[in-house]
């Protein structure tokens, strides 16, 4: 029997563990001789964070949720270290698997590794080049001890290559979030409520935004905030608020009849909403991967990306966090020139039964 332990804790992660269970569900029925626990180490905890991502996307009940929320960056990674190593002594697995970039990645990782557990990380390689973002120095560290990277794009091989890891370690798989898309696009529905009424297809832009660097200082976030509203016409801009961005936004007082700011939505109301728009405003990165996908513009603000195949290949475009550069981008979107999707290697929505695959491969002789 090969035992894993998969691990989740923020937004992004849910979307990506997601197929990775249903592959594992599937080899089962078939016989497979494998299994997992579901650690939730409850980073992001309430439920248009957490709980809606769950239902929606159909994944069991973690066995176990380590509800270490809230803090600083260091004090959720001890908090979520505590916890994890509690469980993994608990319930030795032959691998650990981590997911993103996020905290819980981080903290699960270390703490797999210094018990000596294998640990695989999906999405493993990719590097924004960034150390002032908490996602690069989780990335790195992650990925300076993980056994199997299960990895994204050739430029992600490519860096771990660049570090000396062997080939035999890096597996190019494609990329669970699309899984995720693909399985669920005849799915997404409308969001219902009066910030949503009137919006017409191709006639309204989608903006998220949650990064330190534009979110945390004020006259930052205002002048972001302006510079959209002034590149989109007279389209309305549909604002879904990160908790991160909330507190700040709140002080500012902004009012705009255009702009609908609104409560973190589900995912299949979010890319219901992404899927039908003009264009997304946004400096997350799984959300550039999406609009890509789905060939919908995609303006990032950020000054670089971890994920240069949206750029090269997909819709996204980096115009920096200054608000001037905005300008010039929207007006030519607003113009409609704009690339299109060429198609990126591998998002296929097959990539978590790549993942299992390769999993079984491995661990299969090492248990029997
Ligand atoms: N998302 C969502 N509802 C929202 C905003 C985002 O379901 O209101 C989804 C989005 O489709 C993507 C993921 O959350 O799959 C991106 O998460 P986030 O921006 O928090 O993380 P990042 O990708 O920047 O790490």
């Amino acid at each position: 029997m090969i035992n894993l332990t998969i691990v989740a804790g923020a937004r992004p992660n849910f979307i990506k563990i997601a197929p990775i269970l249903n592959a594992i569900k599937q080899r089962q029925e078939k016989g497979a001789n494998i299994r997992y626990r579901l650690v939730h180490t409850g980073q992001h905890y309430d439920k248009k964070m957490s709980g809606d991502f769950f239902e929606q996307l159909n994944i069991p009940e973690p066995h176990i949720n380590l509800e270490a929320g809230g803090g600083t960056q260091a004090e959720q990674t001890a908090a979520i270290m505590v916890g994890f190593e509690k469980e993994l002594i608990q319930n030795r697995p032959d691998l650990v698997i981590v997911v993103g970039d996020v905290t819980s990645t981080l903290a699960c990782s270390i703490t797999a590794k210094k018990l000596v557990i294998d640990v695989a990380h999906v999405e493993g390689g990719i590097r924004s080049g960034d150390l002032s973002m908490p996602e690069e120095v989780n990335r790195i560290v992650t990925d300076s001890i993980t056994d199997h990277f299960f990895t994204t794009s050739e430029i992600a091989n490519k860096h771990l290559k660049a570090v000396g890891v062997h080939e035999s370690r890096i597996h190019f798989v494609g990329n669970t979030m699309i899984d995720t898309l693909i399985a669920n696009q005849n799915r997404f529905f409308s969001p219902e409520g009066p910030q949503f009424e009137g919006l017409k297809e191709k006639s309204y832009f989608v903006m998220t935004m949650h990064r330190p660097a534009n979110v945390d200082a004020e006259h930052k976030l205002r002048a972001l905030i302006d510079a959209i509203l002034e590149g989109t016409g007279d389209y309305p801009v549909v604002f879904p608020v990160h908790p991160r961005t909330a507190q700040n936004l709140a002080k500012l007082g902004i009012s705009n009849k255009r702009l609908r700011m609104v409560e973190p939505l589900s995912y299949l109301e979010f890319n219901y909403l992404v899927k039908n728009a003009k264009g997304v405003i946004t400096d997350s990165g799984g959300i550039t991967e999406e609009a890509s996908v789905m060939n919908v513009p995609c303006i990032t603000m950020r000054d670089n990306t971890e994920r240069p195949e949206t750029v090269n290949l997909g819709t996204n475009e980096l115009v920096g966090t200054n608000p001037d550069n905005l300008r010039e981008p929207l007006g030519r979107l607003l113009a409609g020139k704009w690339k299109s999707y060429r198609g990126i290697p591998l998002w296929d929505g097959k990539t978590a039964d790549r993942i299992v695959e390769i999993i079984l491969s491995i661990y299969s002789n090492n248990n029997n």
